[in-house]
């Protein structure tokens, strides 16, 4: 690897995750600029410094935020940088994570609390994403909260809605994952065919449905099941990145005045992402189902795509 540029820092990576995106442009389904290094999720430690860098030091264990924008478009000047269109994605649009060492702009380094283990911190990306999305569903405690999905995503969203003090109900096509999800904290869990979900949510929240929604799937009907679960006045939160045309009966939105919001990755979320598991308020251990030598990547990809599977790690050092 080249010596860092200004401003950059070379990050000797510990531990790696795989995810849904990585298996897409393994597979060809997602086709990327080639040769691409994958590989967007992990920790490591500091090895280089390029000139100027003050935010960390070599040495330093860092989460790394795989994404950095612009910084000079209006969306960013006014502080959505995550909506910057001229974005880069580490492992998507230049070399990830899946290697020894990865080059980063340093603003992309949050350094890692002490004490917690990389195979712990190696979630932070995936759970700052559920952080965000959290927020933008404003959710109060006391709230009654439905995840649509029972994935990474699903899991980890369970566990920051309890920790916001919100009543989960986890709706999914399986119930492959309903033991775990109620293990982390879920007080119901329903597969989708199990009862009309208009049934289920009101029966959980007491009243016309729950209060707020956090849709996980990525998937059309993932997002017909957030409206049937949310109340009149409610919210839906959108994190899954439905990539198939959806139908949407916005009759129902408008008539029951739901707030329906995107939540696009993150921005300044990785501390608390990072607080949530040093305090132990985010169990990421039981989503961890896999492990590999960065060498053994292939069996990696293949354990990603069985139905046991939830989070495929990486030893990479
Ligand atoms: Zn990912
Ligand atoms: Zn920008």
């Amino acid at each position: 690897m080249t010596a860092p540029r200004p401003g950059d820092v070379v990050v000797k990576v510990a531990m790696a995750g795989l995810c849904g995106t990585d298996y897409r442009i393994w597979t060809g389904d997602r086709r990327v600029g080639y040769p691409r290094v994958l590989g967007h999720e992990f920790v490591g430690t500091v090895a280089e410094t390029g000139f100027a860098v003050t935010r960390v030091r070599v040495g330093d264990r860092v989460a790394v935020e795989p994404n950095y924008s612009c910084g000079r478009c209006p969306l960013c000047r006014e502080g959505n940088r995550n909506l910057c269109l001229s974005r880069t994605a580490v492992g998507i649009d230049v070399d990830g994570c899946f290697a020894e060492t990865v080059r980063v702009p340093e603003r992309c380094c949050w350094p890692a609390p002490a004490g917690v283990a990389d195979e712990d911190l190696m979630i932070t990306e995936p759970l700052a994403v559920v952080v965000r999305a959290v927020a933008r569903g404003d959710v109060q405690a006391g709230a009654s909260a439905a995840v649509v999905g029972a994935g990474s995503l699903g899991l980890l969203a369970v566990q920051v809605l309890r920790g916001r003090g919100a009543r989960v109900l986890v709706v999914s096509r399986t119930p492959r994952r309903f033991a775990l999800a109620r293990e982390l904290g879920a007080e119901v869990t329903r597969t989708v065919a199990e009862a009309p979900l208009e049934e289920t949510a009101r029966a959980f929240s007491g009243r016309e449905g729950v209060d707020v929604v956090l849709e996980t799937a990525g998937t059309p009907e993932a997002v017909s099941h957030a409206l049937a679960l949310v109340r009149p006045g409610g919210r839906v939160v959108l994190t899954g990145l439905p990539h198939d045309p959806t139908p949407v009966v916005f009759f129902s939105v408008v008539r029951r005045e739901v707030t329906l919001t995107g939540s696009m990755i993150y921005q300044d979320e990785f501390p608390e992402a990072m607080r949530l598991v040093a305090t132990g308020t985010v169990k990421t251990r039981p989503l961890v189902t896999h492990r590999f030598d960065l060498d053994a990547i292939g069996e990696a990809f293949a354990a990603h795509a069985r139905p046991d599977s939830i989070k495929v790690a990486l030893r990479v050092s």
